[in-house]
């Protein structure tokens, strides 16, 4: 059976699309309040590297804790921030922390690649990628310890735009993926002029796929698209060892899921990647 995760928040009538123009502003509000009063607090999900058994990067995942109605998952305010267009001082602020997190890493010798989720409306905005050259100069970090990752609605949405955007980010050595990949529109053409450097299969492709052979064929068929095309492989979404074994067999390079580790505030995490070190011998090694 399929796990529906609830999250811990009340539910609030406001995040529907249907709230009244009074609602909007006033959730409005109240995220552009939460960036200032430090609200939001970013999770980490491990990603596993089947060559190497190793945990050598995690994806960062945003999480509202919100006064009253507890911690917020993403889904229920980050499309809304994106439509009221304030996603831009929320992506300001989880790059700045995952800048300094992942600086702090590496600084005591954990070298975690990290993964960044940008927004469609991130890409159309020309001002970001200096932006981001100033949070890197502030916090002392490399472009290459981050991976970008973006969505197809994102460069279907504005492709020349997203194009140049992308390809400055690229220019300043940030590695690129395309999140969700399957569930969007853009052609494969659009995807070659990308100077991406992985594919990241969506789970509603991996979850199911032990039982549901079509799953199965498309997940295999990005496998070997992304191969071909010179790029790594992830999988999200592994809930069970069945689809972990598959996916190794397969070739996947990268598994992300519930069946490896949740994702966890960085005050679990740490502990748990020291657990997983100990266990299978290996950890992320500075390069
Ligand atoms: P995503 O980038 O595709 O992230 C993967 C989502 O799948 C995460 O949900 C993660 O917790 C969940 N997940 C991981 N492993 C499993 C599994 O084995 N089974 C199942 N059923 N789910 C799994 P989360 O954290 O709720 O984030 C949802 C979405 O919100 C993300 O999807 C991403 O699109 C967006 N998001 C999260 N953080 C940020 C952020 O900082 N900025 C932006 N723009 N979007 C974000
Ligand atoms: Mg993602
Ligand atoms: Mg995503
Ligand atoms: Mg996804």
């Amino acid at each position: 059976a399929k796990r529906k995760r609830m999250g811990c928040a009340v539910y609030d009538p406001r995040f529907d699309a249907e709230a009244g123009n009074h609602d909007r502003l006033s959730l409005t509000g109240e995220l552009r309040q939460a960036v200032e009063e430090d609200q939001f607090v970013l999770y980490y999900q491990p990603r596993l590297d089947l060559a190497s058994g190793a945990i050598t990067g995690a994806e960062a995942l945003v999480r509202w804790q919100h006064p009253v109605r507890g911690l917020v998952p993403p889904d229920q305010f980050i499309p809304f921030a994106e439509q009221t267009g304030c996603i831009r001082e929320i992506t300001q602020w989880v790059i700045g922390r995952a800048f300094e997190q992942c600086a702090r890493w590496r600084a005591s010798g954990l070298a975690l690649q990290v993964s960044i989720n940008l927004s469609a409306r991130d890409l159309l905005d020309p001002e970001l990628p200096q932006r981001f050259a100033e949070l890197l100069a502030r916090h002392g970090a490399s472009p290459q310890w981050f991976l970008l990752e973006i969505t197809e609605s994102a460069i279907v949405d504005d492709p020349a735009r997203a194009h140049d955007t992308v390809t400055r980010l690229h220019e300043m050595g940030f590695g690129l993926s395309i999140d969700d990949f399957g569930t969007g529109y853009s052609s494969l053409a659009q995807l070659k002029r990308l100077p991406v450097a992985e594919l990241k299969i969506d789970k509603s492709f991996v979850l199911d796929m032990a039982h549901d052979p079509d799953d199965m064929t498309i997940v295999r068929s990005v496998i070997d698209l992304a191969h071909n095309m010179g790029l790594s492989v992830v999988a999200e979404g592994v809930e069970t060892d069945e689809v972990h074994q598959l996916l190794h067999d397969m070739g996947c390079d990268y598994l992300q899921g519930y069946h490896i580790c949740r994702p966890l505030p960085v005050a679990q995490l740490e502990p748990w990647l020291a657990r997983d070190a100990a266990q299978h011998g290996t950890t992320a090694k500075e390069t």
